[in-house]
């Protein structure tokens, strides 16, 4: 951290009477100074020192979070605090890695004692569900925003990346996507739910589908997370795989959405552009059926087909069962730059 004005929460403070805020380095200490049983060292060096094993890869993700664009203001710290982990702990899930070590940069308005305990509880519970060690960071005033640097490992060679769909692979979606999108919508009174509380749940404290990602190790050939919409997404793995898809309309898994009050054509809407699932979207051969399934059943999360890869790159389509031949998909994934203008 540099030392100048701009960056300093009142450091060197707290033998000053004159001054109530606590320095950044005690914040540091009480709030994110935690066992790291995965690191040589971690938390007040300049760096933190940790060995990836004998025979894995280092797989590494950076996911940013600024109020105002990825969350409200006021939204609960502590939902924050698990959400700004969740996020990429859901990048690395999609790679089939097992997350290990995490930095955290984060930049705050004041020293708002609460809220960085609060936050601190939330973040921790998430690392602490999914064994994650914060080994370093930086604290810093702005405005309010955060970024985690996470690092997992993996099996060398066996990350499961974007670009391994093969033609005819069924593609398939984990979990609930468009839950949190209706979460969202919910929250900004667009829509009224008859039950909203999980569509809110899974907007404030996503589940990364670590387990999921790891044992679709051999299985999956291709594979990502959810954030921009389902739709947007599906494209992504295409293109990397170079590849195209049909989707099969009646298995798109709209049940939960239609349960938690959306009508049918929201529910498609939701699931299909939605965003902030982290829900997984892989390929896998038609042989590994059998195995998803009582893979699905183990995790206790739902695995759902929802159509297949083709050779015709670039072409996503989607079939409504009808006799008409599969039309383009039209829907497309958020994109942060593309919806500014
Ligand atoms: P330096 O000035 O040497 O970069 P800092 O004052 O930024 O050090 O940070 C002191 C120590 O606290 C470092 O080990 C850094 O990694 C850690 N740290 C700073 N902010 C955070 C944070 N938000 N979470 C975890 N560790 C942090
Ligand atoms: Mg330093």
């Amino acid at each position: 951290m540099q030392h100048n004005a701009l960056n300093l929460l009142a450091r060197g403070s707290t033998n000053d009477s004159r001054c109530a805020m606590p320095s950044e380095f005690d914040l540091i200490r009480r709030h994110f100074t935690r066992p790291a049983p995965h690191a040589d060292l971690a938390v007040g060096d300049d760096a933190a020192l940790f060995r990836v094993a004998p025979g894995m890869q280092l797989a590494v993700t950076t996911d940013a979070l600024v109020a105002g664009t990825h969350f409200f203001h006021d939204t609960p710290p502590r939902d924050l605090g698990w959400k700004t982990l969740a996020v990429n702990l859901s990048d690395l899930a999609a790679m089939g890695a097992t997350p290990r070590w995490a930095t955290l940069a984060l930049t705050l308005p004041a020293a708002d004692e609460g809220w960085i305990a609060a936050f601190a509880e939330g973040f921790f519970d998430c690392a602490g569900r999914y064994g994650v060690d914060l080994v370093g960071g930086d604290t810093t005033r702005g405005p309010l925003a955060m970024a985690v640097t996470l690092f997992g490992e993996v099996p060398a060679g066996q990350a499961i990346t974007r670009a391994g769909g093969q033609p005819g692979d069924d593609l398939w979606i984990s979990g609930w996507p468009g839950l949190a999108a209706l979460g969202l919508m919910c929250m900004q009174n667009r829509i009224r739910l008859t039950n909203a509380s999980r569509a809110l749940a899974a907007l404030h404290r996503p589940t990364p589908r670590i387990e999921a990602g790891e044992a679709l190790r051999g299985i999956a050939h291709a594979m990502l997370d959810v954030s921009d919409g389902l739709a947007g997404d599906i494209m992504h793995l295409c293109e990397c795989s170079r590849l195209g898809a049909v989707l099969d309309a009646d298995a798109l898994p709209l049940a939960p959405l239609i349960a938690a009050g959306a009508d049918e054509l929201l529910a498609r809407q939701t699931l299909l552009a939605g965003g902030d699932d982290y829900e997984l979207l892989f390929s896998a051969p038609f042989d590994a059926r059998d195995t998803l399934a009582a893979l699905a059943r183990k995790l206790d999360l739902p695995f759902t087909r929802i159509g297949c890869l083709t050779e015709e790159a670039g072409s996503i389509l989607l079939d409504d069962g009808s006799k008409a031949p599969p039309r383009p998909l039209d829907v497309r994934g958020y994109d942060h730059f593309a919806s500014l203008g």
